[in-house]
Formats: C-alpha cells, sequence, structure tokens
C-alpha cells in the first residue's frame, strides 16, 4: 500500500509536470491575442492556408503550434463567446501530443477539441472526432463546424447511414447580441447538408461514433468496386469519453454478418439439456468473469442427454460449444436485466446505460442460445464477413488520442494496451464537491426504504436529486418506493429513452428527482436551475447545495461510479454526491470481505439502518481495483488473441485492396505463383492465357481473385473461431492455449493461402468460358441485401439534447418534421 501511495505521488508529480510545461506554451499563446485579435476573417483563412503550405514544405505542427491554437481561440471567442480557458489550451496540448486529457464533466472539452483538431487538420489528412452517439457528433458538428469553417477548413458528420457536411451558407446568421446567454446555437439541421459518405470522409474534420466508423472500415473492406471506399488512410483521431470507448467497449467487436441459411437445431436441444443441469453439481458459475464451466457430473449428464459417448472428440467440440453457451444462456443472462422480450425477440439491454439495443445481437451463438432458452424464434444463423474490435480499429490511426472525464483509474490499462498516457487537467474554478462516506445496510431492502426516506427529505428543501442505478429493473423498483413516500420523480427506462438527454438535462431543476442508469445522457450538460435557468432559478438550487448525485450501488470500476459523481458539482458549482450500498448488491456479495458482513451481524444494527464508515468505503474500493484488474487482464488476454487475427486481416486486406485497384504488378506475382508449384500448373497457367489473351486474363484474375478471398476469407474467420474455442478446452493438458491458438492459426493462414492458390488454378481450364461469361461486374461471395451489422453499444436512436432545440427547428431525429410537431409534443 506505501509502495502504491508513492507511486501515486510520482504520477501525481508526472501530472504536474507536463501541466507545467503546457502552461509555458498556453502563455505564449496567450502573448499572441492582442495581434489575432485584430486579423479578419480573410487574414485568419490566408493564415490557415500560409499553415498549410509550410507543412507540405516539412515544417512540424509543433512550431505553429501556438499561433494555430490563438487563432482557434480568437474566432471561438468572436462566433460563440466563449474563450478558450487556458486549462482548456493545455488540454488540446495534451490531445495534440498524442494522450489522454482527463477533464471533468462541463469543463467544455467538446471546444478543447477544437484546437488540435484545426492544428492537425492543416496536414490535409484528415481528422476524425469520435463520439459516443449520433446524436452527439451531430451537436459537436455543428457547435464546432462554425469555427472551423471561419477559418477555412471543411467539417462533415457520419451519422448511421447518413452523411453530412457543415454549411451555414444558406442560414441567415443571428447577430452575437441576439444569442442566448451561451452563445450557442439551437439549429443542428439547418447547418447539415447531406453529402455522400466519400465527401464526408474528404472533409478536413470528421465527426462520428465509434460504430460508424468502424463499420465503415470493414465496409471498405468487403466492397467490389474502388469507387465504394470511403476511408482515408487513418491519420489523427480524438476519442470523447474515450473509456467508455477504449475500455468499456474495447472487446466488443463490430461484425458484418450475412444470413447463409444453414440452422440447426442444436440450440433448442441443448436449451433443454441445460434445464435438466443444476448449479454445483452440473455446472460452477463464475460471477467475477462472466463464465461457467461444466463438472465432470455435468459433462456426462450432457452427454447421457444428448445421446453422444464423447463430446470431447474434434467431431464432438461443436456439441461442448453449444452446450457451454447453453449453461451460459441459463446462468448468467438473467431476463429483464440483460435483456428483455420484445414482440418475441430477444433485445439485448446495454449494461451501462440500460437502454434497449434493438438490432443488436450477442455473437457465438449466444444470442441463439437464449433465444431457445425462452423459447422465441431462433434467428437463422448466420456467417461472419468481417469483423473487428475497437481495440484493434483505433489502433489503426498514427495519433490517437483522447479525452474523459474519468480516466486516471484506467491509467495503466491506456498506457499499456494503447500507449495513451493520461493526464488530469486541473479544472478552470476550483472543485466545490462534496463527497460523502457510503452508507451501508444489511438488506436490499432496508437500502431501497432509507434511499427513499432521504430522497423524500431532499426533494422537500428543493435541492434536485439524480439517483443512479445499475440497470433499468432496478429503475422501475426504486420508482415504486419513491411512490410509496409520495416523491415526485421522473424514471429513466427502457420505453422513454428517446427522451434520454432531455430528462437528464432537466435533473437539475428545483425539487427535481430523477431515476437514471448509470451512465445514461453521457455528455448532456446538467445546468442548475433546469435546462435554460434563469439566473434566479440557478442561484436558488446553488444556494440549496446544487444538484445531489445518489448511487444506489457501487460499480464493478470506480470510474463508472466517478462518472456518476461526475455529474454533480460542474464548473464550480457546489454539489453532493452519494452512495448507499447493501451487503446484497451483487459486488458487496461477490467481494466484501468477511469482516464487513460479521462486524454488521455482530452489532445488530436494523436492517434498514445504515453504517457510514470510511473503513468499508475504503475496502470497497479495494475490491473495485481488484475487479478493475480482473477486467483489465481478460482484457488484455483477449487482445493478444486478437492480435493473431488482426495480422492476418491486415495482410489479407492489404492484398484484397490491391487485387480490387487492378495492381498489375500484383496480379502478376499471383498468377506466377501459381505457375511455380510444379510443371503442369505452368502449361495450364500459359494454355490459358494463350487462349484468353493476357488482357481478358487478368481481368478475369481479378474477379476470381476478389471472389475466392472473400469465400476463404469466411471460411478463415469460421476455422479460427472454432480453434479459440477448442485450444481453451485443451488447456487442461498443460499447453499454454495462446501458444497453440499462434501456432495453429499460423498453420490455418497457410492453408488459407494453399487453398486460394489450388482454387485458383482449378478454374484455369475453364478461363475461355469464365472470361465468356463476364460481365464486368462482380458477383459478391455473399448477398449484400442480408448483411448485417452487429456492434456494441449501438445508440444511433439516441436523440440526446433535445433541450437545446427550438421549437420551430427541425427535429433533431432526422424527421425533417418541426421540433414541436415530432419529439417535442
Ligand atoms: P464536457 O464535455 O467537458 O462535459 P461540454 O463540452 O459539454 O463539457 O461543455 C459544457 C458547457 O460549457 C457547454 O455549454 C459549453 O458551451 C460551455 N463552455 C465550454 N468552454 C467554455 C468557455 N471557454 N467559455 C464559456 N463556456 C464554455
Ligand atoms: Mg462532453
Amino acid at each position: 500500500d506505501r509502495a502504491m501511495k508513492l507511486l501515486q505521488k510520482v504520477f501525481k508529480n508526472e501530472h504536474q509536470k507536463t501541466v507545467a510545461k503546457h502552461q509555458k506554451v498556453a502563455v505564449a499563446v496567450g502573448l499572441l491575442e492582442e495581434s489575432v485579435k485584430k486579423l479578419t476573417q480573410e487574414e485568419m483563412r490566408a493564415k490557415t492556408a500560409e499553415f498549410k503550405k509550410s507543412i507540405a514544405g516539412g515544417e512540424d505542427t509543433n512550431s505553429i503550434l501556438p499561433e494555430a491554437f490563438a487563432l482557434v481561440r480568437e474566432a471561438s471567442r468572436r462566433l460563440r463567446g466563449e474563450r478558450h480557458h487556458d486549462v482548456q489550451l493545455i488540454g488540446g496540448m495534451i490531445l495534440h501530443e498524442g494522450g489522454i486529457a482527463e477533464m471533468r464533466t462541463g469543463e467544455g472539452k467538446t471546444l478543447v477539441a477544437t484546437l488540435p483538431a484545426y492544428l492537425n487538420a492543416l496536414t490535409g489528412k484528415g481528422v476524425h472526432i469520435v463520439t459516443v452517439n449520433d446524436y452527439l457528433s451531430r451537436r459537436d458538428g455543428v457547435w464546432m463546424g462554425e469555427i472551423y469553417n471561419y477559418l477555412g477548413l471543411s467539417v462533415s458528420v457520419i451519422n448511421h447511414q447518413e452523411s453530412f457536411i457543415y454549411d451555414d451558407s444558406h442560414t441567415t446568421k443571428t447577430e452575437d447580441s441576439e444569442r442566448d446567454a451561451e452563445g450557442s446555437h439551437h439549429i443542428v439541421h439547418e447547418f447539415l447538408r447531406p453529402v455522400t459518405r466519400k465527401e464526408a470522409y474528404a472533409a478536413d474534420i470528421t465527426y462520428g461514433t465509434n460504430n460508424e466508423f468502424g463499420f465503415d472500415y470493414l465496409r471498405d473492406n468487403i466492397g467490389y468496386s474502388v469507387d465504394q471506399i470511403v476511408q482515408r488512410p487513418f491519420h489523427y483521431a480524438i476519442v470523447d469519453e474515450v473509456d467508455s470507448i477504449l475500455i468499456d467497449e474495447a472487446r466488443t467487436p463490430l461484425i458484418m454478418s450475412a444470413a447463409f441459411g444453414d440452422t440447426a437445431d442444436l440450440y433448442g436441444t441443448c436449451a433443454k439439456v441445460a434445464e435438466q443441469l443444476a448449479p454445483e453439481t452440473h455446472y460452477t458459475i463464475d460471477e467475477k468473469r462472466k463464465a461457467i464451466q461444466l463438472t465432470d457430473a455435468g459433462i456426462t449428464r450432457a452427454e447421457e442427454l444428448l445421446g453422444i459417448t464423447d463430446m470431447y472428440t474434434e467431431a464432438g467440440i461443436r456439441f461442448v460449444h453449444h452446450m457451454e453457451t447453453a449453461v451460459r444462456a441459463k446462468a448468467l443472462f438473467i431476463k429483464d436485466k440483460e435483456y428483455v422480450i420484445s414482440n418475441g425477440e430477444v433485445i439485448i439491454v446495454d449494461e451501462f446505460t440500460g437502454r434497449m439495443q434493438p438490432g443488436r445481437r450477442w455473437s457465438d451463438g449466444l444470442h441463439q442460445a437464449v433465444e431457445a432458452k425462452e423459447g422465441v424464434k431462433i434467428q437463422e444463423e448466420s456467417r461472419t464477413l468481417a469483423s473487428i474490435t475497437f481495440q484493434n480499429y483505433f489502433r489503426f490511426y498514427e495519433k490517437l488520442s483522447g479525452m474523459t472525464g474519468t480516466a486516471d483509474t484506467s491509467a495503466e490499462e491506456f498506457l499499456k494496451v494503447y500507449s495513451l498516457p493520461v493526464t488530469t487537467v486541473p479544472t478552470h474554478n476550483p472543485i466545490r464537491r462534496i463527497d460523502h462516506n457510503d452508507q451501508i445496510f444489511q438488506t436490499e431492502l432496508g437500502k431501497w426504504k432509507a434511499i427513499a426516506r432521504k430522497v423524500k427529505e431532499l426533494q422537500i428543501k428543493g435541492q434536485p436529486v439524480l439517483i443512479g442505478t445499475v440497470s433499468i429493473e432496478k429503475n422501475e423498483l426504486l420508482s415504486d418506493f419513491l411512490k410509496s413516500e409520495g416523491v415526485r420523480h421522473e424514471v429513466l427506462n427502457a420505453k422513454n429513452h428517446e427522451r434520454e438527454g432531455e430528462i437528464i438535462a432537466q435533473a437539475g431543476k428545483k425539487g427535481g428527482v430523477v431515476i437514471a442508469t448509470n451512465m445514461a445522457g453521457r455528455g448532456v450538460d446538467i445546468k442548475l436551475g433546469g435546462s435554460h435557468p434563469t439566473k434566479e432559478d440557478y442561484e436558488e438550487v446553488k444556494e440549496l447545495g446544487g444538484l445531489f448525485v445518489l448511487g444506489t450501488e457501487r460499480h464493478e470500476a470506480r470510474r463508472i461510479d466517478n462518472q456518476l459523481r461526475g455529474r454533480s458539482a460542474r464548473q464550480g458549482d457546489p454539489g453532493e454526491t452519494q452512495f448507499f450500498v447493501s451487503l446484497e448488491d451483487d459486488l458487496m456479495r461477490v467481494f466484501a470481505s468477511d469482516t464487513i458482513k460479521n462486524m454488521m451481524g455482530r452489532f445488530g444494527i436494523p436492517e434498514d439502518e445504515a453504517i457510514d464508515s470510511r473503513i468499508v468505503s475504503k475496502s470497497l474500493e479495494n475490491a473495485q481495483a481488484k475487479i478493475e484488474g480482473l477486467h483489465f487482464d481478460s482484457r488484455k488476454d483477449v487482445l493478444q488473441y486478437d492480435d493473431v487475427l488482426n495480422q492476418q486481416r491486415r495482410s489479407i486486406y492489404e492484398k484484397r485492396r490491391k487485387i480490387l485497384y487492378n495492381d498489375a504488378e500484383y496480379l502478376n506475382s499471383i498468377v506466377e505463383d501459381i505457375a511455380a508449384a510444379d510443371d503442369e500448373s505452368k502449361d495450364m497457367v500459359e494454355a490459358a492465357r494463350k487462349e484468353v489473351g493476357d488482357g481478358d486474363f487478368f481481368k478475369a484474375m481479378r474477379v476470381i481473385a476478389l471472389e475466392m478471398i472473400d469465400t476463404l476469407w469466411i471460411d478463415h474467420l469460421e476455422a479460427m473461431d472454432h480453434l479459440r474455442s477448442s485450444v481453451g478446452l485443451r488447456s487442461i493438458g498443460q499447453r499454454d492455449p495462446l501458444v497453440e491458438y499462434k501456432r495453429e492459426g499460423l498453420a490455418l493462414f497457410r492453408g488459407f493461402d494453399n487453398a486460394f492458390k489450388n482454387r485458383v488454378a482449378g478454374l484455369l481450364p475453364r478461363m475461355s468460358q469464365i472470361v465468356q461469361n463476364m460481365t464486368g461486374t462482380i458477383a459478391p461471395a455473399y448477398d449484400p441485401a442480408q448483411v448485417v451489422e452487429i456492434g456494441g453499444g449501438e445508440e444511433n436512436k439516441n436523440i440526446g439534447d433535445d433541450s437545446k432545440v427550438g421549437r420551430n427547428d427541425l427535429c433533431p431525429c432526422g424527421s425533417g418534421k418541426k421540433y414541436k410537431k415530432c419529439h417535442g409534443q
């Protein structure tokens, strides 16, 4: 522990050093302010052009940083009345250096990003700014688009299936004085003109979600024409809410898949067998790792019920995988917690936001297993065409950076996995938040009762409360308790999540009580006094102590708790936070030390009376740190496995790209490779070339090679997947599964190469026929109409902070209707 403290001190000093170094540059930026103020817009744009030229001529971005930052600051001050604070300049420098800036909620990270985005876009190579949902990418693209445009850079927004370019030329500009106090725009859609995906990616700066950037990458690599490729080489990315994307969702793969039709009824069978297996006797549950393990007795029983003699043979592996998945579905996936059933479909509930995720499916057969368990229709099995995890996608960028209010507790992971150092940036105003000790109860019931009493007290006083829960199920439960105490409140649940941003934004109103899941409405501002408070409203709530954030359970990661706490006391406002926990909470059940349990039992404390103890809070945090470590290890583990496939993917996609772009040299090398196999192949090849002529021969070769690569790649992905589950089983035999996976993965990849050559060679005798039938278009290895995207945390339906939209503006949901006629009703 002392070593830990020492380490923390060292880190703290590192932060201070980094901040102090940047502070000097911030002073330099400040000195340029007066001269920049004198520039007209034309002169500023000329500066942009001049910077671009000197960078093209070899100038380093660092040497123009002070002047570039000064320009952006001045443009923002002029247009929006928001002059970047010094701490925001420092944040911008951290991002420019390719690090993570930890800046608290409300510190203005959206504005911070404009500094490095402008500077790095001067290279002409494109900057991506990554947000957690479509709404926020539109909001930020529009808020900030004005600044970039003013300085002569183009800005785009990519949303789910639609793309825009920022364009304010058709909008009558309001005078500065007519703008509201924040100087910000209300209108979202009037500034966004639809463009093609490719045009959007050609912009200097592009806002979009991690899902959209990732899926575009996959789409670019399964398409059949050069025109379909939309992305440019990966240059620089700024990831907002970086912990949510690179840690919480790191392992989530983005998958493009298509139905291929051949479903087996194994799911139903295995679900029935799983039903008859009992915990402990037939399988053990590892709640910490979210895994199950069949016991010897369980395996025997399953074999009996399935009517097979041995599951652990190469042929039986299929059963093992399905059986384990069925048991996982039974033991670890609980209805109305991990998923809900709606219209006969299993709909995933997001663990962090509590939101329903229609259209999203668990991979690896888990979704089908849950469908089988619930007795609803099992969706057709589909095959993966392409996939990538966020971890791997974001490592493509030449330079990566990120910002969030909560990075520090995961600093080690950011550094080790992504080489991203975390620097905590001081707040602009001193922090006035009071974090109270946890209140600890013996039973969950006691806890809910006490929460209801506490909230009632606060409501009577008028202090607004935001209550964070771990699931929508808990939202409803707590709502009932509040009703019985007569507390007026709003519940954010799976049904009204379209209004999530709006509801969250209102949480600061006097007397307001909002129940929401911990991560709901991330990125949305909670102002004291309501979403558009008058000065009096604001002052009144401030007098009452600001927003009270009440956590109802500790999350496994401290980061998520801190995220919730960070909702309170923004920008130097007052605020309070407190967690109410019980010994029956998941985290406590699994991790709390027996000391705590004994202690409470021994003192005979009534169930709805709390102990408020520093020691217990500390021991909880230690438990959390332990779990964070476990999760980190498991993510690291996944990454190591993932790396194997990642290298293969890069190599195949590179080859595919060459073929797609009709790289003559490469196509020739394929042909020569085939000819080199043996004399017979050589004579073949030569005969075919003679017969159809080189022109047609290579045209046909290109088509064949593309189709072959795709078909084989789909098979290969599946084979690697099977390998992955089977090496896990083999670890019983003392062998390191990762080493096995690497070795056999390489063998499979070589096999891929051979199969490719053989299949192409096999087509050579029919070359003239193929050439005759050539239509000029390529028949894809899959049916494009069947392709679905499966990806993590899809929040595309999220409408977000509607409160910023005027009644007569277009609704940000994209319906084309006026807001008052649509979501504003
Ligand atoms: P964060 O993402 O850090 O939580 P936001 O980017 O959502 O914060 O900004 C919070 C609020 O602060 C916004 O209303 C924004 O307009 C305002 N803001 C940010 N920077 C400044 C500034 N330098 N001066 C005035 N207001 C600012
Ligand atoms: Mg933000």
